[in-house]
């Protein structure tokens, strides 16, 4: 009898653990900040909200591997971050509440393929708004201003800022901005730059000495280095303006428009800053919101 009862409990007890796993159960948002769906919503004119609303639930495009941004925990596989309670504010006030979205990873060199294609509704992973992707999708935001770092281990001495890695491996993301830069401005030579889909492969091979430096968005270094203080730090001055915004269907301005409602009014009533608090603002760096462009 004892043990039929201690297999029953533990039988519940893992029921209740796939359960708290489950995108959007109660109690399951790390950040606390997550809003309520907003009932009756009608964008007026967009075909991505109409299937959207038809199919009864939000495809997100996000990162899984950025800590602090687009993370997803291997063992809850809850999604955490910046980024992804952004993406969580504008499912709500497009009337999805958590347990209607379903995210979906896609790497930065696969971004405007996925969205032109309609495989996602929108995208929310530190997407730099530039005039070459504008050929191909459109923006809301920007809601967030990053600027390229460089990450190196913790006992690196040679590599202090963007003039000092002649002679180094480099590593980046392949369809990134940053990678185009150090191309662009020759930081390195060509046969030293390595690029890989993601940049946790790029860390890990920072880790590993097959490379010698990191280099994206200081919001995403920042993430990897709070994650091992003792073995990476992020050195040098930012070196350029990455304005990140939503990536969408290039002709549904309808919905951009929308969204860039949301956006303004969570930065107006409070909402982005305490987002931004819960999630990057907790390793200590003050931020506010940018001036929306309105693309
Ligand atoms: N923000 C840059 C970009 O959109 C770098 C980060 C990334 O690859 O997502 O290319």
């Amino acid at each position: 009898m004892k043990l039929r009862t201690l297999v029953v409990g533990l039988m519940a007890t893992a029921l209740a653990l796939t359960a708290c796993g489950k995108e959007g159960a109660p109690g399951s948002e790390g950040s606390g900040v997550t809003q309520e769906a907003i009932a009756g919503v009608e964008v007026a004119g967009s075909t991505t909200f109409a299937a959207m609303k038809q199919r009864g639930n939000v495809v997100i495009g996000v990162k899984d591997d950025q800590p602090g941004m687009g993370f997803k925990d291997a063992t809850t596989g809850q999604f955490s971050g910046f980024d992804i309670e952004i993406a969580r504010l504008v499912a709500a006030q497009l009337g999805f509440g958590a347990d209607k979205i379903t995210y979906k990873t896609v790497p930065s060199a696969a971004r405007e393929d996925t969205i032109s294609r309609g495989e996602v509704d929108y995208y929310v992973g530190t997407y730099t708004i530039n005039d070459n992707r504008k050929q191909r999708v459109s923006f809301a935001g920007p809601y967030f201003i990053a600027g390229q770092g460089i990450l190196v281990r913790s006992d690196e001495t040679a590599i202090q800022n963007k003039d000092t890695m002649t002679g180094k491996k480099v590593c980046s993301v392949t369809g990134s901005t940053p990678i185009q830069r150090v191309r662009d401005q020759g930081l390195t030579e060509p046969g030293n730059i390595v690029e890989f889909q993601t940049y946790t492969q790029c860390v890990d091979q920072l880790l590993a000495k097959q490379v010698d430096a990191v280099t994206t968005d200081d919001a995403i270094l920042k993430g990897y280095a709070s994650q091992q203080p003792d073995k990476l730090k992020v050195v040098g001055d930012t070196f350029s303006t990455e304005p990140y915004g939503i990536g969408l269907n290039k002709d549904d301005s309808a919905l951009r428009g929308k969204i860039n409602d949301v956006l303004q009014k969570s930065y107006d009533d409070g909402t982005w800053q305490k987002i931004y608090d819960a999630t990057l603002g907790k390793s200590g760096s003050a931020g506010s919101p940018p001036p929306l462009q309105r693309y």
